[in-house]
């Protein structure tokens, strides 16, 4: 099909468009996050020495060490924080973004059918009142429910027949349920993946396409919509609007908000260097352009090699079980990376303003999220930036400087 290899066939589709330019992305990831991770590294034997153990570190002793690293630095305790992230608050917390960037509101509609009792219908509407959707929220445990968290649809918005069908979305979690007197209480990482799926559901309903399917847009640009809103949730004006105390109603300290966001970025070099090197080899094997059969171990071994992957450290996935390589995201395990840059990049573009909430900023968000898939995602995303994505953002707030 006039493609020099598998990885040149798929990356067509998608925002990368050739496998040279998700390398060249990778790469700019790669050498801060190797620095890190070699720094981190000698932290490890650092707390090896300390205890005595007499040895050097190997890939199986990473975990175990990095959490008592981790434990020593930092000792956060998220129990602590839970009380801050009463459920039913990081819900409003989360409509009252969507709010604040593009106007719109949602009100309960118990008039409305629902699959299960536990299940809320929410009408969103332009400022104006005129209909957008109805999006479902279901956010607790129970037998038969699959586990996780996702959004999903029950009708595509699509234009029939000259008739704009609006869309109806819901978002699925599993959320531990309320105990006595205590409301249900999230952590911060829970709070961040309400607001993540809130985002595909804001992907969903502001689309604005002719056909049916058009909500399926390019497999790296397809998290940015949901990743972008996990920004704002520990920014200290998100925190004011929703971060409460569920019994003093107190605003979440400063200190603990601090605490969080350090460990956030704790053992960072490791994962992404873990993560990049998985990216790596998944694209070396699909641009392979010779399909002789060879020895998988010697590949990686030499693979890996040439980038430089320091011995403490194993990808992600090897060969071997690398799943992702094997099926649907192959030549794509780059593309959680790719999401990452887009989402940092597009946050930025609000942080700019000077405004977290700038209006303008969120309108040309909004037409980018509109066109689901029926339009080249790199020129969308273009249009919304001016430019197109940069890693710097990531960078910067990943502390792989
Ligand atoms: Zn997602």
């Amino acid at each position: 099909m006039g493609f020099k290899n598998w990885g040149g066939f798929v990356l067509d589709e998608n925002m990368a468009k050739t496998p040279e330019n998700a390398y060249q992305l990778l790469e700019q990831l790669w050498k801060p996050s190797l620095k890190v991770a070699k720094q981190e590294a000698a932290d490890l034997q650092a707390m090896i020495d300390s205890e005595k153990g007499g040895f050097k570190l190997e890939p199986w002793d990473w975990r175990f060490y990095s959490e008592k690293v981790k434990k020593a630095k930092y000792d956060l305790d998220e129990e602590a924080m839970k009380p801050y992230f009463p459920l039913e608050g990081v819900r409003k917390g989360a409509f009252a973004l969507a709010g604040k960037l593009y106007g719109i509101t949602f009100t309960e509609r118990k008039d409305l059918p629902v699959y299960h009792p536990e299940a809320q219908a929410f009408e969103v509407k332009e400022k104006s009142g005129k209909h957008i959707g109805i999006l479902y929220m279901d956010f607790h445990p129970r037998p038969g429910k699959r586990g996780g968290a996702w959004c999903s649809n029950i009708q595509e918005q699509w234009i029939q027949n000259g008739k704009f069908i609006a869309p109806i979305l819901y978002n699925v979690s599993n959320y531990s349920r309320p105990a006595g007197d205590v409301p249900a209480l999230l952590t911060p990482d829970e709070a961040e993946t309400l607001f993540h799926e809130f985002g595909h559901a804001v992907h969903g309903l502001f689309s604005n396409c002719r056909f049916r399917g058009s909500g399926y847009v390019a497999q790296d640009f397809v998290e940015l919509p949901s990743q972008v809103m996990e920004n704002w949730v520990f920014e200290p004006e998100m925190l004011k609007l929703y971060a409460k105390h569920y019994k003093t109603g107190e605003v979440i300290p400063d200190a603990l908000v601090q605490k969080l966001k350090k460990a956030g970025n704790f053992n960072i070099g490791f994962a992404w260097t873990e993560k990049l090197a998985a990216s790596f080899l998944d694209m070396d094997w699909h641009t392979l352009t010779d399909a002789k059969p060879m020895d998988a171990t010697a590949f990686e071994k030499a693979s890996l090699g040439k980038w430089g992957l320091i011995p403490e450290i194993l990808p992600r996935y090897r060969t071997t079980y690398f799943a992702h390589a094997a099926d649907e995201y192959s030549a794509g395990y780059y593309s959680y990376t790719w999401s990452e840059v887009l989402d940092s990049d597009a946050f930025q573009a609000f942080k700019e303003t000077g405004n977290l909430f700038d209006p303008a900023t969120a309108k040309a968000f909004r037409k980018m999220l509109s066109k689901g898939g029926s339009e080249d995602p790199a020129a969308i995303y273009r249009e919304f930036r001016g430019r197109d994505p940069k890693v710097e953002a990531l960078i910067e707030k990943r502390g792989l400087k």
